[in-house]
């Protein structure tokens, strides 16, 4: 028996390189229920247009790189599917907020320009150590971080960020994310110097504005709203975040 196909409008914002915009095309795909966002994309560059641009790495939902805007939402494409999402239109668009390449394509240099400012490695508090300096499973650092350590970069959580589309010099909620996990890390050496980068209210979590969007739109469920709230709460209170 073969499977039932749906027709679907696909409306994608297109550019010539740099990001030149070159207005919105119009396509038409046959996609089987399961189908997704990318098979989508795929059908539309193998069988209509073998210029269009996306990026795709894992497919499934491992890696984040296929992360665009779906219907006004920040989504990865290889995990939506579009008869979970109703109707028979599909407005695809790159994400906000981030240098445009070509066609649904981005630049994450933004992104992780602002993760660096967290300083993102870990650092040892003992350099010299040669032990693996394990986390028991536990511990109140293994317990507070469930799902939090999930972040994929896809960069979702930055396009969707309402503060972020005014401040360029907002970390981001991936950033705090990041910096987050670091700073309740009791191995973690370089507490004082990302707590005073994240304590700041231009960049920092001051200038959160509690909106949500973050949280919503995060493929890996991480609650991003949460950890912000957290920070806030713990720099008002010295010592808890052992500064
Ligand atoms: Fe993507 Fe979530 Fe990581 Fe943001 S926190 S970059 S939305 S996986």
């Amino acid at each position: 028996m073969s499977a039932t196909l749906h027709t679907y409008r696909v409306r994608v914002a297109r550019s010539a390189d740099h990001g030149i915009g070159a207005g919105v095309q119009q396509f038409s795909v046959q996609l089987e229920e399961r189908m997704t966002v990318l098979d989508a994309l795929f059908q539309i560059q193998r069988e209509q247009d073998e210029t269009l641009s996306f990026r795709c790495a894992c497919r499934v939902g491992m890696c984040g790189t296929c992360a665009i805007t779906i219907n006004g939402r920040p989504s990865l494409a290889c995990k939506t599917r579009p008869r979970e999402l109703g109707g028979v239109e599909l407005e695809l668009a790159p994400l906000p907020h981030l240098p445009v390449v070509r066609d649904l394509v981005v630049s994450l240099r933004p992104f992780f320009a602002q993760w660096k400012q967290v300083l993102p490695a870990f650092r040892p508090v003992d350099a010299e150590a040669t032990a693996p300096a394990r986390i028991p499973a536990e511990s109140e650092f293994a317990k507070a971080i469930p799902r939090k350590r999930d972040c994929i970069t896809c960069g979702a959580c930055f396009a969707a960020c309402g503060v972020k589309a005014t401040s360029g010099e907002y970390l981001g909620p991936a950033a705090i994310n990041k910096a987050f996990l670091r700073i309740l890390d009791p191995r973690d050496g370089a507490k004082r110097e990302r707590i005073a980068r994240i304590d700041s209210e231009r960049g920092g979590v001051w200038r959160c504005h509690t909106q949500f969007q973050c949280t919503d739109v995060c493929p890996k469920k991480i609650n991003l709203t949460d950890t912000v709230t957290r920070l806030k709460r713990a720099l008002l209170l010295p010592g808890r975040l052992g500064q």
